[in-house]
């Protein structure tokens, strides 16, 4: 996972962010984290990552303080942006907003609005209407009219996602429901021991 000690240039903090967040899967894990996703077998069904390799990163995040992993008093294990992690932020925010000027011709997959005033942000997230520079929970999410409906799947999480939301608003099955879900998902615990 990380990069060799040889890597060229050491007096670059660029380099030693990409030590951390330089890989596919974990902007993505990080990206659903902020979109509520708290769960391992939501992280998987969403990412349809390899749950091992979802496992490895997930515990490495936990280790840079990026995310951390709580019990929860019914027996479940909950993953959570730190403050470490909800700093990321602006590097998703940079990168989607890359991805949608050259790869969206229909417009932004994502647009992200001030929930207070319902006004839309800026590349730089400050708030048109108000001119606040927002910060993440007061961020709401919604899908933009590049945004496919038909390229997307149908499953409780990625609805709730489709769904105009806050940042970092969990995406919570009910707890009983979650409970009894949680066996064929046969996650959180083997995530811990790993
Ligand atoms: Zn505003």
């Amino acid at each position: 996972m990380t990069l060799p000690s040889t890597y060229a240039d050491r007096n670059c903090s660029l380099a030693r962010s990409l030590e951390i967040v330089g890989e596919r899967w974990t902007l993505l894990i990080i990206r659903d984290a902020f979109f509520g996703v708290r769960r391992f077998g939501d992280f998987a069904a969403q990412l349809k990552i390899p749950r091992a390799v979802l496992t490895s990163r997930l515990k490495f995040l936990v280790q840079e303080g990026v995310l951390t992993r709580d019990d929860d008093a019914s027996g479940g294990v909950e993953y959570r942006l730190t403050a470490k992690g909800i700093g990321l932020w602006s590097v998703i925010r940079a990168l989607m907003n890359w991805g949608d000027t050259f790869y969206s011709p229909s417009g932004v997959k994502r647009a992200e609005r001030h929930d207070q005033d319902g006004g839309l942000l800026d590349h730089e997230g400050r708030c048109e209407d108000c001119g606040l520079a927002v910060p993440v929970p007061e961020i709401r999410i919604e899908p933009g009219p590049g945004f496919d409906l038909t390229d997307s799947d149908h499953d409780p999480v990625s609805d709730a996602i489709r769904t105009p939301r806050r940042l970092l608003e969990p995406i919570m099955r009910p707890r009983t429901l979650a409970a009894a879900g949680e066996g064929d998902l046969g996650a959180p615990r083997a995530a811990g021991r790993a």
